[in-house]
């Protein structure tokens, strides 16, 4: 592949294999991991990594109170076409694969997966949180950020041909750091240079999801083409979800099919898809049915059909039926599904 630039860019969407018309998208999920590696450094380096996954266990190293590192990390691209194909079989057609710097992104392996699954994937790009994050990180500027992702969208990322078309995940933690900042604030810059939409990982508080959408609109970011991710771990009240939907900013609910109450990461109500299905009416009720996207967010491997879990079809073959019959319009449906991530991955 060849450099491009933002004229090339625009009114296009940007693959892993390559650029294509917008309306080519279809279906999408909007936050998915396929190749990833989520252990955190001192997990990396554990002499146990846990048992292997087995119908014995797969309940309970899902459901989160076993912690296993083997569980955290996939990167068999075998395993990613099997698990992309059942998607594409269930109705499903496109997918946002946000594992950038830090969760161990393998463009060359996305690409593949594209090519054998028939799906097409669109890469992101710029740094997860802080402690993920390569310490050499620690010292540079915002410019410095800013110049790397908008290389990783007009030439090639981690050191391949292949480009990204959305920035994120950005990781963000409370208490939020100096360094994630400032890799945030080169995400907005590269926005404004390239056309992009940025997707965000906020930290586990509920109001942080509203300061950084404060942040992106008042450091010159494009706050509509901003999606704010993982809401559904994050926020549980109607008044912060809906004063951070008056912001202009994208709502993505994308832990769709883990629906046990317990939450490893923190002590929070972890809802089911239903209550998911509740805080999405209320935002649609409310004028804001076009700044709502949904996803799975799978990085565990229990949550992989193949492990026992409900794999990238889930929504298409489970949450789909139960938005008709919970009374969801077939425009609404595909206002989430297809109309809001096209406009999003779209460059402008
Ligand atoms: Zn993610």
């Amino acid at each position: 592949m060849t450099r491009v630039d933002r004229t090339m860019l625009r009114g296009k969407a940007q693959t892993v294999t390559g650029l294509v018309d917008p309306e080519a998208l279809g279906p999408t999920l909007m936050h998915e991991h396929l190749i990833w590696d989520i252990r955190t450094p001192q997990m990396a380096v554990m002499a146990d990594q846990g048992p292997e996954i087995a119908l014995c266990n797969c309940f309970r190293i899902n459901y989160g109170r076993l912690k296993v590192p083997n569980n955290l990390v996939s990167r068999s691209i075998d395993i990613a076409c099997e698990e992309v194909g059942k998607m594409v079989a269930a109705g499903g057609r496109s997918i946002v694969e946000l594992s950038c710097g830090g969760l161990k992104p393998d463009p060359e392996g996305l690409a593949e997966v594209a090519r054998r699954s028939g799906s097409l994937i669109v890469m992101g790009c710029g740094h997860y949180v802080h402690d993920y994050q390569d310490r050499a990180n620690d010292t540079r500027s915002v410019d410095s950020f800013a110049a790397e992702i908008i290389s990783q969208i007009f030439e090639g990322a981690w050191g391949s041909s292949i480009r990204a078309g959305i920035i994120g995940e950005i990781g963000c933690q409370v208490p939020w750091t100096p360094l994630e900042r400032r890799v945030l604030q080169g995400a907005l810059i590269a926005q404004a240079e390239t056309g992009a939409s940025v997707n965000i990982h906020p930290g586990r508080h509920e109001d942080q999801p509203q300061e950084i959408a404060e942040f992106v609109a008042s450091h010159g970011g494009d706050i509509g083409r901003t999606i704010l991710s993982h809401i559904d771990r994050t926020i549980f009240d109607e008044y912060r979800l809906l004063q951070l939907a008056d912001t202009g900013c994208v709502i993505e609910f994308d832990l769709f099919g883990q629906e046990q109450s317990f939450y490893s990461w923190g002590d929070i109500d972890m809802p089911n898809d239903a209550a998911r299905l509740k805080s999405i009416r209320t935002l649609i009720d409310h004028g804001h049915l076009d700044r709502i996207v949904i996803s799975h967010d799978i990085c565990y491997r229990t949550r992989l059909s193949c492990f026992g879990g409900h794999g990238y079809g889930h929504i298409y073959e489970n949450v789909v039926p139960l938005m008709q019959s919970r009374g969801f319009s077939a425009s609404e449906i595909d206002a989430i599904l297809i109309n809001t991530p096209k406009r999003l991955l779209t460059f402008i």
